[in-house]
């Protein structure tokens, strides 16, 4: 088939008619090299997130506590004392941070208050603690215990996407574009979701959605069917956003600092991960919230991956070359994390297909095909994780 979208950036997206879309590259990349950034179509801290004190701008999901807030609060005051305060990078911005005047949520800046509130937020802000969108937050808490990995305020604030654009049609058809599943998979997404209970929790979630906010353009996606593949979308491209503050403080350290000094950061580092996994398990550190991103969501899974989504700070996607990639190849990432890649072919293929309904054909895969189909003790996290 023709190519969907050419430019000279140096990549193009593809189609493949057994894949569907591809990023291929049409330059040469080495290593660390950055093959694009891109801004989130629409992006939301997670509820678990915000309802535990996580500070972060309403928009941008840039983290708005210092370290030494951020390390006070995780460590539930264990820890009060932080050293090199100076590499804090967030210490120096803190006079342009604003509230919403009306439901007080915080911005970073005047810029993410009006982008935001223009985007979805003027439908979105709900000063009365009673209303209906609070309620809809806390049903999905009830039903999606961390770690969160997807969100119903995601859902909410596309939908008020669609409402607001200039062109509701085209911001429908940004979203069809994210959703190429059958409606098979897309009630296995939603399933996998939502566990046992989904029938009953799917109509709950939708119906939570028609109260709480006006359902106009995006009418599509309240339909029973719509909402399932709506889910779904969500489930399968969804991205997670870190922003820690913790973590851009301690690579700044690891830049900055002398021999001496860092052997001092490292005996921090380890007390106050001993202290944070007390308090909060440290799977709770790294997501901050996640966000839909256009061309991102066109780049298939490899677990021999020649390319990665890092994140520097707030919730601007930048993709990375992590190996040399050639005019022509395919980029690449993967959909597990970097800690489980080592994991069998079998566990790999059995997370891929019930997370994200493709059988893996990636170099690794086909080197590995006659493997046994074996399970190892150190796969069954892996798959309790999937659950
Ligand atoms: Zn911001
Ligand atoms: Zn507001
Ligand atoms: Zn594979």
């Amino acid at each position: 088939m023709a190519e969907m979208d050419t430019d000279d950036k140096g990549y193009t997206i593809t189609y493949d008619p057994l894949k569907g879309k591809c990023l291929v590259a049409t330059k040469h990349f080495k290593v660390d090299d950055l093959i694009f950034e891109e801004e989130p179509f629409v992006s939301c801290q997670f509820s678990w997130n915000s309802l535990y004190g996580y500070r972060a701008c309403n928009h941008c999901l840039c983290p708005l506590e210092t370290t030494s807030e951020n390390i006070v609060r995780l460590t539930n005051a264990a820890i009060t004392e932080v050293p090199f305060e100076e590499y804090c990078p967030i210490k120096d911005k803190t006079h342009n941070y604003v509230q919403c005047e009306s439901c007080k949520v915080w911005y970073c800046s005047s810029t993410c208050l009006e982008t935001a509130y223009n985007r979805y937020h003027q439908l979105l802000c709900r000063p009365d603690s009673n209303d209906p969108l609070h309620y809809l937050e806390e049903l999905w808490r009830t039903m999606h215990y961390p770690p969160e990995s997807h969100n119903i305020m995601l859902l909410c604030r596309l939908l008020a996407t669609i409402e607001l654009s200039a062109s509701p049609q085209q911001a429908n058809q940004t979203v069809s574009n994210f959703c190429h599943r059958t409606e098979n998979e897309n009630e296995h997404l939603a399933h996998k979701m939502l566990g046992e209970k989904f029938v009953e929790q799917i109509e709950q979630l939708r119906f939570g959605v028609l109260k709480s906010m006006p359902v106009r353009e995006s009418s599509q996606w309240l339909t029973p069917t719509g909402f399932k593949s709506l889910l779904a979308l969500v489930g399968t491209n969804g991205q997670g956003v870190g922003t820690s503050v913790f973590h851009q403080w301690a690579n700044n350290c690891k830049k900055h600092l002398s021999p001496d000094q860092m052997e001092l950061f490292e005996q921090f580092i380890d007390s106050a991960y001993d202290a944070m996994e007390q308090v909060v398990g440290v799977d709770f550190l790294d997501n901050e919230g996640s966000a839909l991103f256009q061309n991102h969501s066109s780049i298939n899974h490899s677990c021999f991956p020649n390319a990665a989504s890092v994140f520097d700070g707030n919730h601007v996607l930048r993709l990375v070359a992590i190996r040399m990639i050639e005019p022509g190849d395919e980029i690449n990432i993967s959909y597990i994390a970097p800690c489980e890649l080592d994991h069998s072919r079998h566990t790999r293929q059995k997370y891929l297909q019930e997370n994200y309904v493709f059988t893996c054909r990636c170099i690794k895969c086909e080197e590995q095909i006659n493997d046994p189909d074996i399970t190892s003790d150190d796969d069954s996290e892996m798959e309790e994780d999937s659950t």
